[in-house]
């Protein structure tokens, strides 16, 4: 069974979310635990938590179906110490509000390496490999370390795959897989797919047979025991181009077959599919249509 949902609003207080997602006839939902341009929040209040959860159940999605997102300040892998430790001071505190509102996983980009190399110069592609693999192992510390602050725990870190736009990471199911195998306890670790990122990093989704490799190549790779999640978005990039711009489904550059193919696919069941598409007006639309896809 599918669970799909959208990254709905929780302005006026996270416990807005749930009731957000039941007004769009959603089975699963993402939301920010804080606002996601502001380094600092004050802390969740008792009654808002209760509130949260109270919410969460009239909508009867479970807990396990809602993928927060952490905030875009964070850069797990900065280059430099002092906003590296922001960014993971901020990112236990992401986890602990997860945990304080009953949740189950928390969704992050997994960072970006920074490094400024001339396209001219002769080591360009030596150097941003290096730049890269030492990011990766950055990242990997953090998570490390973010595992550690939260022992007993059961959030779960859920890196998102990305466009590789600028000098992100995670472009690369083998990104996502050297970060996993350095991380120690990996019962805490899961990846979350986001279509338009998929296939603007290079990866097909729109035939049978390009989307039958890209989730064999996934399977290899990364393995789909750490799947716990996707993001359902047409893409206004071609493939391969690095971008990363959103667009609604069957309206971009992928098509409704992609969606087709995995609203039929079991891997996918029984995970969050988030919907981030361009025109929150259609997502009661584009839920409906995407159920409408499953072959029975
Ligand atoms: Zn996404
Ligand atoms: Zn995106």
């Amino acid at each position: 069974m599918k669970f799909v949902g959208a990254h709905v609003s929780a302005s006026g207080g996270v416990d807005n979310a749930p009731l957000n997602a039941m007004k769009i006839g959603a089975k699963a939902f993402a939301l920010f635990t804080k606002n996601q341009r502001q380094w600092v929040a004050k802390p969740l209040e008792e009654k808002m938590i209760a509130s949260f959860k109270s919410n969460l159940e009239k909508s009867g999605i479970l807990a396990k179906h809602v993928l927060p997102h952490d905030s875009y300040l964070i850069n797990l892998g900065h280059p430099e110490v002092e906003k590296l430790e922001k960014s993971r001071e901020a990112f236990v505190d992401e986890l602990k509000r997860c945990e304080q509102l009953g949740l189950e996983l928390l969704n992050f980009h997994p960072g970006s390496h920074l490094v400024k190399v001339g396209k001219k110069d002769p080591n360009y592609a030596d150097k941003i490999m290096e730049a890269e693999l030492n990011c990766l192992d950055v990242i990997a510390e953090s998570l490390n370390m973010a595992i550690e602050a939260t022992k007993g725990s059961n959030v779960k870190l859920v890196i998102e795959n990305t466009a590789g736009q600028g000098t992100n990471l995670g472009y690369k199911f083998e990104h996502l897989a050297h970060i996993i195998n350095n991380v120690e306890d990996k019962s805490r670790i899961g990846v979350c797919l986001d279509t338009c990122h998929t296939f603007t990093g290079g990866y097909d989704l729109r035939t049978r047979e390009a989307y039958d490799e890209t989730m064999d190549t996934f399977a290899r790779i990364v393995g789909f025991k750490y799947l716990f999640g996707m993001h359902l978005n047409d893409s206004k990039p071609v493939l391969g181009s690095r971008v990363d711009r959103h667009h609604s489904l069957g309206e971009g550059e992928i098509g409704w077959d992609a969606f087709r193919f995995i609203m039929n696919d079991p891997r996918m069941d029984d995970i969050p599919l988030i919907l981030e598409t361009i025109d929150e007006n259609i997502w009661d639309k584009e839920i409906e249509a995407l159920y409408d896809l499953v072959e029975v």
